[in-house]
């Protein structure tokens, strides 16, 4: 058997495994104390529990540090944003973000996939299409590394990087009970600090809304017409606003809570007052927020962020008509904050090419995993 995290095993599975090593089930609870409460790297990081045991498991299992090492920092920025670029056990690169607030939080954005296979015009992350899904261990090893570099939990976590986590739904709703679940099985990070965001994966809404959770559902809308949100954002020939946006009302319906709409502001594109109208007249039947960011640029979208004043005016429209709106300030542009611009860099230049690390977007099409095989079903439909 290959070696997988030792995250992605469940508290029962790790008792059992232990118990299987002849080892007393207590050293399961010492091994979960040091993973989620001291958020130890390696197995030499577990010292509580006899080298025999650590070594038998690191034959079978990867560390946190081996699931998800950090191989760039980039930052801080001004807003004292730092990106990390992780190297899997596999060699494959994914990010992951902390950005800080100024009372002192600190929130984590995770990676759920290697790439991304929904291509949205203005991310690094869709420009070579989706090499792989992550699996839970591997999702919840970023937010360990995180932890360690902040010595603490992270206060919020946001499933905003690379990746759909409705493409890859069950190790991201794993990861995300593992996140939530109260120490020392988890990182007892409140539910309600736990936001899963789509592109608009109408069944993954859907089946979102029956899991009885507390999470945070965010949806990334970015255009308030199917002509312009199908040319940012492919996955809406497949699932357009018609469907997407009753799929939204009926998650407030059946769960109670409130849905964040994500709409990125793109000079000429879907910043007039024309698309506040169109904006208005989707959103005000039902309670919702929308969160405004000006666009991030990639060298490979030609477009451009409106001027502060331009952002301010259309968030105020919005409130104006009766829309909850606010502007959320764009962190990491210095350094590379964006989704998978780090990583694209490092593709880029060739610095893991070498390595093998990356090429794999080529690998991608020989051996198609479960996600790439779900977007090439929806793909095939577009
Ligand atoms: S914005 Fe999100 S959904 Fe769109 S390509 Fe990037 S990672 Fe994928």
């Amino acid at each position: 058997m290959s070696r997988i995290s030792v995250f992605s095993i469940s508290s029962e599975a790790l008792a059992d495994e232990v118990r299987a090593l002849g080892a007393p089930v207590w050293r399961a609870r010492q091994i979960e104390e040091a993973l989620f409460g001291k958020f130890a790297a390696s197995w030499e990081d577990v010292s509580l529990v006899p080298r025999a045991l650590r070594d038998a498991l690191a034959a079978k299992f990867h560390s946190p540090g081996e699931s998800f090492s950090v191989i760039e920092v980039a930052g801080e920025d001004a807003s004292g944003t730092r990106k990390l670029l992780g190297r899997l056990a596999d060699g494959q690169l994914v990010e992951c973000v902390i950005i800080p607030a100024p009372d002192g939080r600190a929130t984590v954005c995770l990676s759920c996939q290697v790439g991304c296979p929904c291509r949205c015009a203005f991310c690094a992350s869709g420009l070579t299409g989706c090499v792989r899904s992550l699996d839970s261990g591997e999702i919840l090893a970023q937010a360990s590394c995180a932890a360690r570099i902040l010595g603490r939990r992270p206060d919020n976590i946001v499933f905003m990087g690379s990746g759909e986590p409705f493409l890859n739904y069950d190790a991201v709703l794993s990861a995300a009970r593992r996140l939530n679940a109260p120490k020392p099985s988890g990182f007892g990070v409140g539910a309600r600090r736990i936001t899963v965001s789509t592109s608009g994966v109408v069944p993954g809404i859907e089946r979102f809304s029956r899991e009885g959770l507390q999470l945070e559902l965010s949806v990334s809308l970015h255009a308030p017409d199917d002509e312009t949100r199908s040319r940012l954002m492919p996955v809406n020939r497949r699932w357009p606003l018609g469907e997407l946006i009753p799929a939204c009302r009926r998650y407030t319906e059946s769960t109670g809570r409130i849905v964040t709409f994500e709409y990125t502001l793109v000079a000429g594109l879907n910043d007039g007052p024309e698309h506040v109208r169109a904006l208005l007249r989707l959103l005000r039947p039902f309670p919702c927020r929308v969160n405004l960011i000006a666009l991030n640029p990639v060298p490979e979208f030609a477009g451009r962020a409106p001027r502060p004043a331009e952002c301010e005016a259309f968030r105020a429209a919005l409130v104006r008509g009766g829309v909850n709106a606010t502007m959320r300030r764009s962190k990491g542009r210095d350094v590379s904050g964006a989704c998978g611009q780090l990583r694209r860099a490092r593709i880029l230049a060739g610095a893991d090419s070498a390595a093998g690390a990356d090429a794999p977007v080529q690998r991608s099409a020989a051996a198609p995993t479960k996600a790439s095989a779900a977007f090439s079903r929806t793909s095939s439909a577009l």
